[in-house]
């Protein structure tokens, strides 16, 4: 699973403030994603993030240059 800068993941678990949405914030043997809707940053070693995750949307699809 390829998880790139300014994706936005949806967990299967919802956030305590009701939101499904994060978006990553940094990558790399760590991931640090940042809710959407309350601003709450949290990281997470990769191998344990992508457990959680139902689907991603990639923001930058259309635009990718590197
Ligand atoms: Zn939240």
């Amino acid at each position: 699973m390829k998880i790139d800068l300014n994706d936005i993941l949806i967990m299967k678990k919802k956030h305590v403030c009701g939101s499904d949405r994060w978006i990553v914030t940094r990558t790399g043997a760590e991931v640090k994603i940042q809710c959407e809707k309350c601003g709450r940053e949290v990281m997470f070693f990769k191998p344990t993030l992508e457990k959680r995750i139902k689907a991603i949307e990639k923001i930058n699809k259309t635009e990718k240059k590197q």
